[in-house]
């Protein structure tokens, strides 16, 4: 293997060191960032989420607690509890897990989150202040990559990054974080989805490749150039009765093929799983000074 690996959780841990500062800063006015999570049934990927960010939160000294309810809550009462939490002067940051039953709206009840509150920066309004280059909570894991690229010494600025997915989460707030002329962006973005003819074509010609498709191997080693730097956002559950759990973690990517030609890559997992983790906090503090 010739490429370095971007480390997730080395570039997560600088970021937990910058935000102690700021927390502590909060600290002597009395104010400790509070986040809320509300998880809506037992999907298990959804169980494992909450908990880890509801761990990491209190090994760095943010208050968390997750708000559990049946599969079967109606709508009205996941909205009245939003309502409580958005009028809770203690409550700084409200995430709602992905996904919802079936039931419930998910747009429905992301509109309801108070959007100073919203610190997956997926309210309409930081959607659309982000497209204008307002001030605004940037989503997670878009945010979480740029840091990923800017702390590892790869700067998007004037490079041809190309995004493989183009989901509300993921693909497209990237894609429009990095064509924005700002610092650390400013790059030039070609976006691919399925009805992207040849996409080979076109990750053959990134300098950055972000694949976010939520399939193994979109990316194999004869679609890159040597020297690329990929990001592999995907995370897939692969049967593998060698471990003890019966299963591993695989990104998008296919990181053997792709490892041989690119400069740097990212692993899976501890690439960017650790960075949205990350922003989720730097989120939360914010939310906390701004409204304090
Ligand atoms: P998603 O909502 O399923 O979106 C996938 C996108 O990829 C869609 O835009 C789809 O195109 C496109 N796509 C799928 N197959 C493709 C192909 N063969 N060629 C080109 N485009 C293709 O997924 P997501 O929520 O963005 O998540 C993507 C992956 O990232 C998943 O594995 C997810 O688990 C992972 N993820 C990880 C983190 C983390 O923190 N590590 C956070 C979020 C997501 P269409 O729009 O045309 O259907």
């Amino acid at each position: 293997m010739g490429a370095k690996l971007i480390d997730g959780k080395e570039t997560a841990r600088q970021i937990y060191g910058e935000l102690q500062t700021h927390i502590s800063t909060l600290g002597k006015r009395g104010v400790v960032p509070h986040l809320s999570v509300v998880l809506v049934g037992d999907d298990p990927a959804s169980q494992v989420y909450v908990g880890m960010k509801q761990k990491t939160c209190e090994k760095y000294g943010i208050r968390s607690e997750t708000h559990r309810l049946p599969a079967d809550t109606p709508a009205e009462g996941l909205l009245a509890l939003l309502d409580r939490l958005n009028r809770d002067r203690d409550v700084h940051g409200i995430l709602v897990q992905l996904p919802l039953p079936q039931s419930i709206s998910a747009p429905q009840v992301i509109e309801r989150i108070a959007p100073e509150k919203d610190v997956d920066g997926f309210h309409p309004v930081n959607r659309g202040r982000l497209v204008s280059g307002e001030e605004c909570y940037l989503p997670c894991t878009p945010a979480g990559i740029q840091e990923l690229l800017v702390r590892n010494g790869f700067s998007p600025e004037k490079k041809h990054i190309v995004v493989v997915g183009r989901s509300l989460i993921v693909g497209l707030p990237f894609a429009i974080m990095m064509m924005q002329k700002k610092k650390g962006a400013n790059a030039t973005v070609t976006l691919c989805h399925t009805g992207t003819q040849g996409l080979e074509d076109y990750t053959r010609r990134a300098d950055i490749l972000v694949v976010a498709s939520g399939r193994q191997n979109t990316v194999t080693g004869d679609m890159v150039r040597k020297g690329v730097v990929v990001i592999d956002v995907g995370v897939n559950r692969i049967d593998d009765p060698s471990t003890q759990r019966g299963y591993r973690l695989v990104g998008d990517v296919d990181f053997t093929s792709v490892s041989e030609k690119a400069a740097a890559i990212t692993p899976v997992p501890g690439g960017v799983g650790p960075m949205t983790i990350a922003m989720l906090l730097v989120n939360t503090v914010k939310a906390a000074e701004r409204q304090s």
